[in-house]
């Protein structure tokens, strides 16, 4: 793990959040998602993880603010209001705030009222109104897996609806994200070489494991100065995505959304899985 961390670096390390902190680095998930949208973690599996792990924890669920909200209520892990906002075209932009009620304000007064059938999904908010949006409430807005999937890929929307001026709002670019191929990773740091925007990366985990595998640093001592940080280019971004663990990850989210059984007998599936296939420990899963 290095210690001197630079602002602007990118380290493909698994992240030792607690050497970071002795070191003046302030470390934060930025990207999580919880049962309050289309993740298999409880809040109280969340904030366990993250205390354990010693590091902050920004809620980004799709068009919501509720496990956010309930997460803010503990007294050990800082939690930055977040998340990840579903656009009508279909990439999406995770805005965080500096207080949870302007993360709550921004619910009711834009996001309630443009939800579809499926509240977790696409919005009636155009993309264009979505960066218009980032100017209008104080937060800080970055771009999520540029390179995602086809009909997430904000890069190649841009570029086919000749739009990339709408970026010019955009705070950063999330370019390390645990969920992503490394190729998918690999372009978003080059797109954003390109843009000169932040740099912001999050483990996008859907499951307790897979919190805090990608963190961002700032030498910070609060949200706001976190956020400030994000503001002027001043992070850097520590994570070490593994590929076994996205698809185990995804697989456990598609089964726990299409049954709604306890996904409890799954974990022990995955377990086996991993026991026998890395020859992980049965007992420190
Ligand atoms: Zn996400």
């Amino acid at each position: 793990m290095p210690l001197k961390l630079k602002y602007g670096t990118i380290t493909w390390e698994t992240p030792n959040c607690d050497v970071l902190q002795k070191n003046g680095w302030l470390c934060f998930d930025l990207h999580t998602h919880t049962n309050y949208s289309d993740g298999s973690a409880t809040v109280n599996d969340v904030v366990k993880r993250a205390r354990n792990g010693g590091f902050g924890v920004a809620i980004t669920d799709h068009n919501e603010f509720r496990g956010s909200k309930e997460a803010s209520l503990n007294k050990d892990v800082v939690i930055i209001p977040g998340m990840e906002f579903n656009s009508f075209e279909g990439p999406d932009m995770l805005f965080y705030f500096f207080k949870q009620q302007d993360l709550e304000s921004f619910w009711s007064r834009v996001v309630n009222g443009n939800l579809r059938s499926d509240p977790h999904g696409r919005t009636n908010i155009h993309l264009r109104q979505m960066c218009e949006l980032s100017r209008s409430f104080r937060c800080v807005v970055a771009v999520p897996h540029p390179f995602c999937v086809a009909w997430k890929n904000l890069p190649s929307f841009l570029e086919r609806q000749k739009a990339m001026r709408l970026l010019e709002d955009i705070d950063a670019i999330e370019v390390l994200n645990a969920q992503q191929s490394r190729n998918a990773n690999v372009a978003a740091i080059e797109w954003n070489k390109m843009l000169g925007k932040a740099i912001v990366g999050g483990s996008d985990s859907h499951t307790a494991r897979e919190l805090g595998s990608v963190v961002t640093c700032a030498k910070a001592d609060s949200i706001t100065s976190f956020l400030h940080a994000v503001q002027k280019k001043r992070t850097a971004v520590v994570g070490n995505p593994k590929w076994l663990n996205v698809m185990l990850g995804r697989l456990a989210c598609l089964y726990n959304h299409r049954t709604h059984a306890s996904v409890e007998s799954l974990d022990l599936l995955i377990k086996h899985a991993r026991h026998r296939l890395l020859g992980e420990s049965l007992g420190k899963f």
